[in-house]
């Protein structure tokens, strides 16, 4: 029996550093760092080690089973997808009325995995409106098209605020939107997801499709920001 207990103490030492070097990474706006720090605490990187570690002594989860689920979400989906997705329907406007209409049929079409059982919608950011998704209730993500979500979308005070002051919460973000541009925000559920489709930047004529996609940022497919025109 005293084989199969983890002891904490023990733990707690050795867990602690993991758990600082997660705090360490950054955002490049002090605003989502701040959002982002307050969310990683220590303490959720100590109790998910100690989930792990205890499931996997007593055989209950496959380690490499863990670290295999942990890499499909880190490099097989990805904003890369969504990217893809917006760049097209930027270069096609028949892709994007597909899109627009019906985004579950075509991510079925694209054989992207995972889009089973929810919705997935477009919405497209135009000069008269600017688009937000959150999750108010936990934190829905269209993760066969985003991947993993970024931490400050699960924080409580992001949640709580994206609804009742948006246009403040994409101040935090950098990101001003003028008054006569109408800002709309999307609460997602387990049954339906959000893509934004950000706004094309100026200076972008003529690029190709893939040079377009490398323009588009994750978070401005979430709405937090707007995409920068070219140099
Ligand atoms: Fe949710």
């Amino acid at each position: 029996m005293g084989d199969d207990k983890i002891s904490r103490r023990d733990f707690l030492g050795t867990s602690s550093v993991a758990a600082t070097g997660v705090m360490a990474g950054g955002s490049t706006q002090p605003a989502v760092a701040q959002l982002a720090e307050d969310y990683v605490q220590p303490d959720f990187a100590v109790r998910t080690k100690a989930l792990v570690t205890v499931l996997t002594r007593k055989n209950l989860v496959d380690q490499a089973a863990i670290d295999a689920v942990v890499d499909y979400y880190e490099n097989t989906v990805g904003p890369h997808i969504g990217a893809q997705l917006v760049a097209r329907s930027w270069v096609n406007p028949e892709f994007r009325g597909r899109l627009l209409d019906d985004m579950r049929a075509v991510a079925r079409e694209l054989g992207l995995t995972g889009v089973q059982g929810t919705d997935l919608v477009a919405v497209q950011n135009t000069p008269d409106v600017h688009n937000l998704v959150v999750c108010t209730l936990c934190s829905c993500y269209p993760w066969p098209i985003l991947g993993l979500p970024p931490t400050w979308y699960k924080d409580t005070a992001y949640r709580a605020r994206a609804v009742i002051d948006p246009r403040g919460v994409l101040r935090e973000f950098g990101t001003d939107i003028p008054d006569n541009v109408e800002v709309k925000v999307w609460d997602s559920t387990a049954e339906v997801r959000y893509l934004v489709i950000p706004e094309r930047p100026a200076g972008s004529e003529g690029m190709s499709e893939d040079e377009l996609a490398a323009l588009v940022t994750r978070d401005s497919m979430i709405g937090a920001e707007k995409l920068a025109p070219v140099a």
